[in-house]
């Protein structure tokens, strides 16, 4: 027999946050009974399994987000399979008559929440649903003519010109306790039983050593951040070698910080005008908005260029020792290799140079983008479904308001002109720690025997021609 008192569920996907969680204060609002679950779905269809280091994210946040419900008089239901018929399990054994969540905006998501939504419609089951993750939600920038924009500028102003971003809502002060076990409601899973961590081995200490996954490690992140570079981002942002950043991104990935919040506290810095070093922060917040813009109307994103005549494209399948090199850290351009290392030790990487080592292997070793989209998917802390596949399509050249293809960052200017003083190769390639002044920007210049780097993996020059004349084919075809 259910439980004969009514009850309402809160299900929480990408906002694992009780601070600015609209479905999160209108369920405690109401009073009832409340089960707060998070569903571990790899099963409904089209759904993208997560990575080795977002599970390892989401293992930290969640056991944040568990202690941070008890203190509320609350607890977290950890459930895994197929999320809508989890769904309707819980709501039958909880005799729940409410049901809450925050919107997402991947397409095999809206389609499991669309059909939880029928369900519950046709159950009398009362579902609502909010805007929590994004500032502006895709369906409602338009362009003149009505449809989606493919350039980011334009994008950016039609949101900023209607804006009208609203006050984050606070952490509600207590929420109702769980309903009774009365027999018929099923225990959860526990986190360890879902074995999200990595093990034998465990390659995660260095993640450990520099992240701290939950709500409170990303209001840190953002104090600090406007505390400390956000007046000088504009500079700051190109410098791989310090913290010019605000390192939020895997945070607002799995939204323990909203980005209303965000918005908000830099108003609340800023009252009359925000400087322009903060300005262009709050431009790339808009580069995110501006991806999920794009994965809405293009759902295939990760797997399908955006722009259709780059199926043509011939990339050359990469030989298993190439693609090895880069993702080790071993192409012998100590660029690419530092944030191929920072990637592999830490789960992020600067984004200058993400830029510089997706252009490396796309342009310099001609392989398929989505070859490295994958890689980065498994191993970046922040891997997100729009984000990611958007920023690989725009190095490649493939994508909206993309890089011109015969844009090819070289390592070795990039590092020159970025890392000046070597100081970011240095902290991540220990074997050219040694090599003096500029030598280390191209070592195999230096005259020094290194046994422990690589030479490098292809010529420059050489390996630019070739990209060249691989899109001239395209463009001639
Ligand atoms: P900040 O410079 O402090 O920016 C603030 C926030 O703005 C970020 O946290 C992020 O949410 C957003 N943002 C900044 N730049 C971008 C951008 N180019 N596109 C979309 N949002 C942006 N970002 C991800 O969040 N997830 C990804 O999977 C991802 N994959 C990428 C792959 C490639 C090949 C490249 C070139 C970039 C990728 N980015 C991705 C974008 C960018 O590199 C990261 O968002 C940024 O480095 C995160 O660091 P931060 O939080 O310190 O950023």
């Amino acid at each position: 027999m259910a439980s004969s008192t009514e009850t309402s569920i809160v299900w929480l996907r990408d906002d694992l946050r009780l601070d600015d969680n609209p479905a999160l204060s209108e369920a405690a609002a109401l009073g009832m009974p409340l089960t707060v679950v998070y569903i571990l779905d790899e099963d409904s269809e089209g759904v993208r399994p997560l990575g080795g280091a977002t599970k390892w994210w989401l293992h930290h946040s969640l056991a944040s987000l568990a202690g941070a419900l008890e203190a509320k008089g609350s607890s977290l239901l950890l459930r895994r399979g197929p999320a809508e018929e989890i769904i309707r399990e819980l709501a039958a054994e909880t005799n729940a008559r409410h049901l809450f969540w925050n919107r997402r905006y991947g397409q095999p998501e809206r389609t499991v929440d669309a059909a939880v939504k029928a369900w519950a419609t046709e159950s009398g089951l009362q579902a609502s649903s909010y805007q929590a993750n994004l500032l502006f939600e895709p369906w409602t920038v338009r362009t003149g003519a009505g449809g989606p924009y493919k350039v980011f500028t334009p994008f950016w102003r039609a949101c900023l010109a209607g804006a009208d971003i609203r006050d984050p809502l606070q952490v509600p002060g207590t929420l109702p306790a769980p309903p009774k076990r009365t027999g018929t409601v099923q225990a959860g899973d526990t986190l360890d039983g879902w074995e999200l961590l990595p093990s034998a081995p465990d390659w995660s200490g260095g993640l450990a050593a520099v992240w701290d996954p939950g709500e409170d490690g990303a209001r840190r992140r953002l104090e600090d951040f406007l505390d400390g570079p956000a007046e000088e981002y504009g500079t700051g942002r190109n410098i791989p070698g310090v913290e010019g950043t605000s390192r939020l991104s895997p945070h607002l990935r799995f939204g323990e910080v909203s980005p209303f919040r965000v918005w908000r506290q830099i108003r609340r810095r800023y009252p009359n005008k925000v400087p322009a070093d903060v300005g262009i922060f709050r431009s790339e917040l808009g580069w995110r908005e501006f991806c999920w813009h794009l994965l809405y109307t293009n759902p295939d994103l990760a797997t399908r260029n955006y722009r259709p005549d780059f199926d043509r494209f011939e990339w050359e399948k990469p030989g298993k020792d190439e693609l090895e090199a880069w993702q080790q850290g071993r192409t012998g351009y100590p660029f690419v290799d530092a944030g191929m290392r920072q990637l592999w030790q830490t789960g992020w990487m600067h984004n200058r140079v993400r830029m510089a080592a997706a252009s490396f292997l796309v342009k310099n070793l001609l392989t398929d983008w989505r070859v490295g989209e994958t890689w980065f998917w498994d191993t970046l802390v922040d891997a997100d479904a729009a984000s990611n596949p958007a920023n690989w399509q725009w190095v490649a050249g493939s994508g909206a308001d993309a890089s011109p293809y015969y844009r090819i960052f070289n390592p070795v200017t990039q590092s020159k002109k970025f890392d000046a003083a070597g100081t970011y190769l240095r902290h991540f390639i220990p074997e050219l720690a040694d090599l003096d002044g500029k030598a280390i920007h191209e070592p195999w210049k230096s005259g020094v025997e290194l046994a422990e780097y690589p030479r490098p993996l292809v010529d420059l020059p050489e390996s630019r021609e070739r990209a060249l004349e691989a899109y001239q084919k395209l463009r001639d075809s």
